[in-house]
């Protein structure tokens, strides 16, 4: 652990404020560290390990594209990619797919397809995007002028122009940014860097209805709560309405990096040849990791999710030192009286491994978490938070 740590304060750029903690292998919902200690996972690698970790469907079908090919990049068919545009477009009623390898740049995609659509439909000038206050779509420079919060918006600059702010769950706020020169609106309908809320549903219907109006393009960023994550294979599903565009990534691939692009009806030719392209988008045994993981997002894990996170927020709500629980399925907030940090620090040196997001302390766990091992650590949460 000392020649890791000096290592890597040495030779890795000081980008994150690492906790004092080295993971070696995981099973399932247990992770285990350099010296054995065994921890329950709660943040499933930032909403990444959807079925945990090293599951063992998901790795017969990773090792399986690995020993047949790895990669071609996109001048060549290969069979998991399509396969897996098929499963998503069948699942979630969008029609085309783009993929690429993170969520930035799933968003960044998202950006350029809406930006496209309005410029072939109604030429330039046409290209303001409105997103909310609060929001976090990602770290590329395009990506950063798009998340609503004014501390990403220094130092980096000059940021891509031509994005609003509106305020969270108000209708008018959003109506009165909007002229002729707005194109889309993109969202997170459960905000998660943010602290874990989820917006309203009424306002999320107002705001489909205005988009569908004035043929604004509605892009919502699922790259948190997507992929099983909030009770639904996506998050739209929960407030009954259909996005234009939807972007993933986090859980996608249950462990492998990709991103994906949806496009809806008008979207769906949007991108056309050499508009947009990705070397590494869609490879093959990150698509094959992708199906294993999609296919078994079905109604009954979906009732899983749901079960468990009622389980969470019963066994949570009015405990001694916590305030309020928000979010949606398995991704949830909590609000605690001592500092998230806090908390977080007291779990883990009892063997139990949360995240923060703000001031909340931020639950993740993978979507399959056995029930013993969620009892364990919502009791030592409890514990940790009221003492
Ligand atoms: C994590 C996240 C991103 C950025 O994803 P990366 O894979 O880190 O680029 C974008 N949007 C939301 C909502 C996220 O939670």
């Amino acid at each position: 652990m000392n020649d890791i740590k000096s290592f890597d304060s040495q030779y890795i750029a000081s980008s994150y404020g690492r906790f004092d903690l080295q993971f070696e292998k995981g099973e399932g919902s247990l992770l285990y560290d350099e010296n054995g200690k065994k921890y329950i996972d709660m943040g499933s690698g930032i909403a990444v390990n959807t079925f945990g970790l090293c599951d063992e469907v998901w790795q017969e079908a990773v090792k399986e594209q690995l020993s047949k090919l790895q990669h071609t990049s996109n001048l060549y068919y290969t069979s998991p990619q399509a396969k897996l545009a098929k499963m998503l477009c069948e699942k979630s009623g969008m029609k085309k797919v783009f993929f690429s390898n993170s969520g930035a740049e799933a968003n960044e995609c998202a950006i350029k397809c809406a930006r496209k659509y309005s410029f072939d439909k109604y030429g330039d000038g046409r290209n303001v995007i409105i997103t909310l206050k609060n929001s976090f779509h990602g770290r590329t420079v395009t990506t950063l002028a798009a998340t609503g919060q004014d501390v990403f918006h220094t130092t980096f600059g000059p940021f891509t122009e031509g994005f609003r702010y509106a305020e969270p769950n108000d209708a008018d706020s959003i109506a009165g940014l909007i002229d002729d020169k707005v194109c889309a609106i993109m969202m997170e309908l459960v905000q998660g860097e943010g602290g874990v809320i989820a917006l309203e549903s009424e306002y999320v219907k107002k705001v489909a209805e205005i988009c569908k109006k004035k043929d604004i393009l509605l892009i919502i960023d699922e790259v948190q709560t997507g992929n099983g994550r909030t009770g639904q294979l996506y998050c739209y599903m929960n407030y009954g309405i259909m996005p234009d565009i939807v972007s993933t990534a986090k859980g996608l691939a249950g462990g492998l990096p990709m991103g994906a692009t949806l496009m809806g009806e008008k979207t769906k030719d949007t991108i056309t040849p050499g508009s947009h392209g990705s070397t590494f988008g869609g490879n093959p045994v990150c698509a094959a990791g992708a199906l294993s993981i999609i296919e078994r997002i079905d109604d009954n894990l979906c009732n899983e999710v749901n079960r468990k996170s009622k389980y969470i927020i019963d066994s949570l709500t009015g405990a001694k030192g916590i305030k309020s629980i928000s979010g949606m399925g398995l991704m949830l907030g909590i609000e605690t009286e001592k500092p998230a940090k806090e908390v977080v620090l007291g779990c883990i040196e009892k063997g139990v491994v949360p995240l923060t997001a703000k001031n909340k302390v931020r639950l993740l766990p993978a979507l399959n978490i056995p029930d013993n091992l969620l009892e364990q650590a919502v009791s030592i949460i409890r514990q940790v938070a009221g003492e």
